[in-house]
């Protein structure tokens, strides 16, 4: 047996392969310096630009580019109305800021579990955590692989809930030929550098409701207009404008739209260049019997942000920690996403039953995420297969030892 580097055997690889990182082309880069050789840095046409080039590849009726996705999931949940003494149900497994943006309005998050083989929100556990106070739903497309629209749409209908998509794994992902983006009431990106497109820091949020859609666009800039449709005074002079919200400076700067638009452009790239890794990943762990990946019921309508991979430690005798470190000496930069939300230290604080979504606990406990990005080779992905197979190999054998 290949003796393995965390006990001094030679790593599968020198140096250490990035679990994500940005794919920024020659072009990109143009974009942004043409950018800041014009007349505008802010509000400008690059903006509008990269505001389209959303509108076309999600087929949403709306779009306003914001400065991150933590700031597109706080106004979209203000657009919804959330606010002090609503509840809103959420994804467990999932960036903290999925959360966060329902405190920030003053409601109340209330997780519901996954399901054990998508490791998306479960749309049953949703319906069992609707109260009286519910307003929304926060749903996260984990990984890039989408939540059940149908299922947890016809709940929200039922509940009268506003249906939020949090897809910033999700950019270029569709189901059954409906791009996410088109589907839920408001649908959130991130274009932070290790998300599929990225634009340095940015959001966005997608909406074909007029009336959503103007919220938004109210909330993300101080809650001020000039639109007249919306002014009290209409008749004041040309100067006019007014505040109708405590809203707030959430707007993306031009230099880094003129980025997103020119990423934007390549995401059909990026969308194949993740497919292949994914299914070569897919191919490879099935010949595994102690791992299993996500189910994802159309992998050729996904664009994939992560690849987790859950371990048997029963089967395997080993720990989670072992394999995460084990495969970091072997020169891969696994990862773990994520520690369910209720389980932070501020929501631990705030009195959040630490066993309140067991799924999405024993997900955690066994899930480490391997390196995806569109800067991948053949031979590196051909890297992880082998450092997986081989710390795998190392535990088996350890176990017969032990036995
Ligand atoms: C990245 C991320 C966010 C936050 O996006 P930022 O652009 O970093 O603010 C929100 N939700 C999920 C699931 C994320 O992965």
């Amino acid at each position: 047996m290949e003796r393995l580097a965390i006990d001094g055997g030679t790593p599968v690889r020198d140096g250490v392969l990035g679990y994500g990182r940005q794919d920024v082309s020659e072009g990109d880069i143009q974009a942004v310096v043409d950018t800041l050789r014009s007349d505008f840095l802010t509000c400008g046409p690059a903006t509008e630009r990269f505001e389209s080039a959303i509108k076309d590849a999600v087929g949403a009726g709306y779009v306003t580019a914001v400065a991150n996705g933590t700031a597109a999931l706080h106004v979209a949940c203000l657009a919804a109305g959330v606010g002090p003494g609503d509840e809103v149900v959420v994804s467990p497994v999932t960036f903290a800021a999925s959360a966060n943006c329902v405190l920030y309005c003053g409601g109340t998050p209330v997780f519901a579990d996954i399901d054990p083989l998508t490791w998306n929100v479960s749309p049953e556990s949703i319906r069992e955590k609707v109260t009286g106070r519910t307003k929304a739903v926060v749903a996260v497309d984990f990984g890039g692989v989408p939540v059940d629209h149908d299922a947890i749409r016809a709940v929200c209908d039922e509940f009268g809930l506003a249906f939020i998509e949090d897809a910033a794994h999700a950019v270029g992902t569709s189901r059954a030929g409906r791009p996410v983006g088109s589907i839920a009431d408001l649908t959130c990106f991130s274009f932070h550098p290790v998300k599929t497109v990225t634009t340095g820091e940015g959001g966005a949020v997608c909406t074909n409701d007029p009336g959503l859609a103007a919220r938004v666009a109210l909330f993300a800039k101080h809650g001020i207009t000039r639109d007249r449709s919306l002014m009290r005074e209409s008749d004041e002079g040309g100067w006019h404008y007014e505040q109708l919200e405590l809203g707030y400076n959430y707007r993306i700067s031009d230099i880094e739209a003129a980025l997103g638009a020119s990423q934007m452009a390549r995401l059909p790239e990026f969308t194949r260049r993740r497919q292949e890794i994914v299914a070569h990943y897919n191919k490879e762990f099935a010949g595994i019997p102690e791992v299993s990946f996500q189910k994802d019921e159309s992998p050729e309508e996904t664009t994939r942000h992560l690849y987790c991979l859950r371990f048997d430690l029963e089967a395997l005798g080993t720990t989670r920690r072992f394999v995460y470190d084990a495969l970091r000496a072997e020169g891969i930069g696994v990862n773990v996403h994520y520690l369910p939300v209720y389980r932070l230290p501020y929501y631990a604080d705030l009195g959040y039953d630490p066993a309140c979504c067991p799924e999405a606990n024993r997900y955690y406990e066994e899930a480490v995420t391997l390196p995806l990005h569109c800067r991948m080779s053949d031979s590196d992905a051909e890297d992880v297969v082998r450092a997986v197979r081989k710390v795998v190999k190392a535990c088996r054998t350890r176990k017969e030892a032990a036995l």
